[in-house]
């Protein structure tokens, strides 16, 4: 992997990391729109009630890939970072390209 590569990485994961913070308090702010139910007839409290579980399971999953990100960053400078944990091959560029944060080569993921 070459300096810029590595460069390149760190950006998008900080850049990602960055996105995931802002969808965390937007879904946050919408979810305190939702007026209380009494202020809300069946109909529409059905469907806000389930609006509210899909931005509240996005949040989850959102909080959940923070520490991963956050840890990929400090990782990204490390020598072994690239390096599948498995094989101790490296791992394909354009895989991580696509997830800096992959711990494993395509065939080890695969297992
Ligand atoms: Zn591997």
């Amino acid at each position: 992997m070459t300096d810029d590569e590595r460069k390149s990485l760190k950006q998008k994961t900080l850049a990602e990391l960055e996105a995931l913070q802002e969808r965390i308090s937007a879904l946050e702010f919408s979810v305190g729109q939702i007026p209380p139910d009494s202020e809300m007839d069946s109909a529409t409290r059905r469907e806000s009630l389930d609006y509210k579980r899909r931005c509240e399971a996005e949040m989850r999953a959102a909080i959940a890939r923070i520490p991963r990100l956050e840890a990929t960053v400090k990782r990204i400078d490390a020598p072994d970072y690239g390096i599948c944990v498995d094989c101790a091959k490296p791992i394909a560029m354009e895989r991580l390209t696509e997830s800096p944060d992959e711990f494993f080569c395509e065939e080890c993921a695969l297992d």
